[in-house]
């Protein structure tokens, strides 16, 4: 990945690596504001190397026991901090969580995820990352710690802009907390050859309570999420009319970026197919499949 300007090495920084959560969290609160966290150090290398960042302090979690771990807990899978983005390709994944499997398996190529981490592309929040509208359409929440205390707060609202998340210096992500209900769902990205969706679109359908969650990424700083309780409309129900009623909305609320990839009115048309694409998908094939 690159910004576009010329590749430098990496600038000097001291590397910490952490043997203990409790000791990542000394060592975070310690340098706070001169450090920057490492998982995979797919994206933060890139970074350093452009000279986006210069941290003093680079502090791997690679040693990390309790952010490594993948667990199901109340009703929520919990992915550590350090889980690799290969880790959640498995069938159960795709079987509970279908919006997740797809998004992953949307993200770069097998090399990429097997060092990337979940949490490690949500926090490294760019607009075209993969990670963030699946987990928003899922509910995710996350998990925030720092030295001696935790918050746990939805992953939506988490990003703010370009490269920026709202977690203070001396906190990390420690685990993304996803859900686990009766769902349908997708993930659609159209990319043009391009690394990144030039838009993308998560849908998931929580069958039991019979509200989804659509939300549009790649298409403006932060996503956009349309929720069914905002509009009321029921796939389920009437397809026809619905998606008459979507595509409506979609027209009138739905304003994409123009940038050097794509026009607005280019991406207005892809997040259009994409969106018809998914509540087909998850309305209509995979009810007749369940
Ligand atoms: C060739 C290429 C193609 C790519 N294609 C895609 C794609 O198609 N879709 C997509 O979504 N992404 C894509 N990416 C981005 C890639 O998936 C991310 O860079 C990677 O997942 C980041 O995870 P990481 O564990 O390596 O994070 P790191 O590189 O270690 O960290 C990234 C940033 O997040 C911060 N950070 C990391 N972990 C935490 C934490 N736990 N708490 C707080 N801050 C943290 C770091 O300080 C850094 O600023 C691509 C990258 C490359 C190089």
């Amino acid at each position: 990945m690159s910004f576009g300007g010329p590749y430098f090495t990496l600038p000097k920084f001291k590397y910490l690596r952490p043997d203990s959560l409790e000791e990542l969290l000394s060592s975070l609160h310690e340098h706070s504001g001169n450090a920057k966290i490492m998982s995979g150090g797919v994206g933060l290398l890139a970074f350093m190397k452009e000279r986006l960042t210069a941290p003093e302090y680079v502090i791997s979690i690679s040693k990390v026991p309790e952010l490594k771990t993948l667990q199901i807990k109340g009703g929520v899978l919990a992915v550590g901090a350090n889980v690799h983005l290969s880790e959640l390709e498995s069938g159960s994944i795709k079987n509970s969580l279908p919006t997740l499997y797809r998004a992953v398996k949307n993200i770069a190529d097998p090399t990429i995820r097997n060092m990337g981490t979940l949490v490690g592309d949500l926090a490294e929040a760019v607009p075209w990352g993969d990670a963030y509208p699946a987990l928003i359409s899922m509910e995710a929440e996350a998990e925030i710690s720092k030295k001696s205390s935790s918050r746990v707060v939805p992953v939506n609202g988490l990003v703010l802009g370009l490269g920026q998340i709202n977690v203070d210096d001396d906190e990390i992500i420690s685990r993304a907390l996803i859900p686990l209900r009766k769902v349908r769902g997708t993930y659609l990205k159209f990319a043009n050859g391009s690394e990144y969706g030039l838009a993308t679109v998560a849908l998931t359908y929580f069958t039991e309570e019979k509200r989804f969650n659509l939300v549009i990424g790649s298409a403006s700083e932060t996503p956009i999420t349309i929720r069914e309780s905002d509009v009321d409309w029921d796939f389920d129900k009437d397809f026809g009319t619905n998606v008459e009623k979507l595509e409506r909305y979609l027209q009138l609320n739905v304003n994409p970026v123009d940038d050097l990839l794509a026009s607005s009115d280019f991406r207005k048309n892809v997040i259009r197919y994409l969106s018809l694409q998914a509540v087909k998908e998850v309305f209509l094939d995979e009810r007749d499949q369940n």
